[in-house]
């Protein structure tokens, strides 16, 4: 098994719920994950959180035809740096 997606608990992707369809439904709200604790900035499911929320689930699932994880890793990370300037605006 390769490596762990390299996630820095930015939380950017758990306060942008609303951008996807496939998350909007986690919304609290205000666009940002019912799960979500601010004063942690962590998630309070995280050992059960859904399928969307967790990188390799979703590679090994649904992408792993498509790319190799070093790549599906850096679309991710792509992902995450949009997502940091979108909650920073
Ligand atoms: S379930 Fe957890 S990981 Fe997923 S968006 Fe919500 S807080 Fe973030």
């Amino acid at each position: 098994m390769s490596e762990a997606f390299p996630c820095n608990s930015c939380g950017a992707c758990c306060k942008s719920i609303r951008l996807s369809t496939q998350t909007e439904w986690l919304d609290r709200g205000d666009g940002v994950c019912r799960y979500f604790d601010d004063q942690q900035n962590t998630c309070t499911i995280y050992e059960n959180r859904p399928e969307i929320c967790n990188v390799r689930v979703m590679y090994e699932k649904h992408y792993q035809s498509q790319f190799n994880w070093s790549e599906f890793v850096l679309v991710n990370q792509k992902a995450c740096d949009a997502l940091l300037v979108q909650i920073k605006k």
